[in-house]
């Protein structure tokens, strides 16, 4: 079959792998230079050295993220564990926790505990104690995680200076009114997958090295190349790009952001349309930087991965001390990214800087979920979506992952076999 893939990110190349195994011929556009899912990785010299880092810095284990961990496998990518460090603070104040991959405290030996610590580990075990038995008698996708939470009579030291900050900066990246509306099994079960001794680890190579191994052997990728227009005909489904070029396809597979599809589907389109309206998406801000400023407070208090509450406690920003993520860097200067920064770093001290986005999860989008399987049922279909937003679970890698392989099983593609 003559296949096209619009976008590259993970959900795209992943399709465009096993859709390659699998003998078809493929065209993929992508508006960017690059491919997406590398688009804003970066190179940059500090001290002679030349350093190359992921924006964002994505990482997985291999509870919450199987099928993904299966296909770097596949393909022969190397990952190494990370230093799991996390550290917990107020901004300008002293840090309050540090806790390591199982999320069990660092403490000195013999220290006092301070209440606030004492409150927030005590709701740590008592969540991983209780979220399973709750999780196995039945928690509605209709209860939110405010309400769980609420009903559970969670402290507000353990919501507001650990679990949303978790969940805000890192987790799902959105704002506390969005974690407010999660639907609370699906944070649960991804919190669960997280609380395990599993190492937490990355890609030992980078993502330029996970998009060079997902692409290969694929000859037709047009970069630059921004889909405007998609339209149905007898022949199949025509693509025009804003360059004016158009094609015809057996099977289109959209693997753009929900919002960016809307785009380029018109008016053929009315119940994709439709179902791609339920996801929203938030806006995400992350700047690769120098500045200490954005760090805790405390140098003692610095670990690999530092939530940084604001006074207020309704906004929290995540500081990745990138010599941490890459301990093969050899330079003396903290380079740090900071997720939603709650101030500016000094201007002299910015690399680069980017706006991204992140889709967020309530009812509408599981009514959105719901409109896309019964899509992907029809007999005569020719248009198939694929992103992270398009599987249940939190938009990550792996539900990006979990919706390829859902398109490519509808296509009748074995993927057992491809996958052996
Ligand atoms: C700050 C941050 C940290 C994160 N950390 C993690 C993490 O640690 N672990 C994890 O698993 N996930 C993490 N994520 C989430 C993860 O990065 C995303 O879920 C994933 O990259 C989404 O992939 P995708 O293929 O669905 O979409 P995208 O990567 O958005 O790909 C869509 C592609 O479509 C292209 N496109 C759009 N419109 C057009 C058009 N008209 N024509 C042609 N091409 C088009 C875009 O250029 C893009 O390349 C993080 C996200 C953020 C923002």
């Amino acid at each position: 079959m003559k296949i096209g893939i619009i976008g590259t990110g993970i959900a795209g190349l992943s399709a465009a792998w096993l859709f390659n195994r699998a003998g078809h011929r493929l065209t993929i556009y992508e508006k960017s230079l690059t491919l997406g899912m590398d688009a804003h990785s970066m190179s940059f010299v500090q001290d002679g050295e030349t350093l190359r880092t992921d924006v964002p810095p994505r990482i997985f284990n291999a509870a919450q993220w199987p099928n993904l961990l299966n296909f770097y496998r596949k393909v022969g990518v190397a990952f190494d564990p990370i230093d799991a460090s996390q550290s917990f603070s107020s901004f300008g104040q002293p840090g309050f926790l540090n806790v390591n991959v199982a999320n069990q405290p660092q403490l000195p030996a013999g220290a006092d505990i301070p209440e606030q610590t004492d409150k927030i580990m005590n709701d740590i075990m008592r969540l991983a104690f209780e979220a399973p038995q709750d999780l196995a008698e039945g928690v509605s996708c209709r209860l939110t995680l405010a309400e769980y939470l609420r009903s559970k009579a969670y402290s507000q030291e353990f919501i507001y200076d650990y679990l949303y900050p978790t969940l805000a900066s890192t987790v799902c990246t959105c704002s506390y009114g969005s974690i407010d509306a999660y639907p609370a099994p699906i944070i649960l079960k991804t919190l669960l997958n997280l609380f395990g001794a599993q190492p937490l680890l990355k890609t030992k190579y980078g993502t330029r090295d996970v998009v060079k191994r997902l692409s290969q052997g694929i000859n037709d990728i047009r970069y630059g190349a921004s889909v405007c227009g998609v339209n149905p005909t007898p022949a199949g489904v025509q693509v025009e790009t804003k360059a004016g070029q158009t094609e015809i396809f057996d099977h289109l597979i959209v693997a753009t952001q929900a919002n960016q599809a809307l785009d380029f589907l018109n008016n053929h389109f009315e119940g994709e349309c439709n179902m791609l309206r339920a996801f929203s998406y938030e806006d995400v801000r992350v700047v690769v930087h120098r500045d200490p400023a954005l760090m805790p407070a405390q140098s003692e208090d610095w670990a690999h991965i530092n939530l940084i509450v604001a006074q207020d406690r309704l906004g929290t920003m995540c500081s990745v001390w990138m010599n941490r993520f890459n301990p093969d860097w050899h330079v003396e200067q903290p380079i740090i990214q900071t997720i939603n920064p709650l101030i500016e770093p000094q201007t002299d001290t910015i690399i680069s800087q980017y706006n991204l986005q992140r889709p967020v999860v309530n009812v509408r989008s599981l009514e959105g979920l719901e409109l896309l399987r019964q899509l992907h049922q029809q007999a005569d279909r020719r248009i198939w979506f694929c992103g992270s937003y398009a599987a249940e679970g939190v938009p990550l890698l792996e539900s990006a992952v979990i919706s390829s392989i859902g398109v490519a099983h509808r296509l009748s593609i074995n993927i057992q076999d491809i996958m052996r």
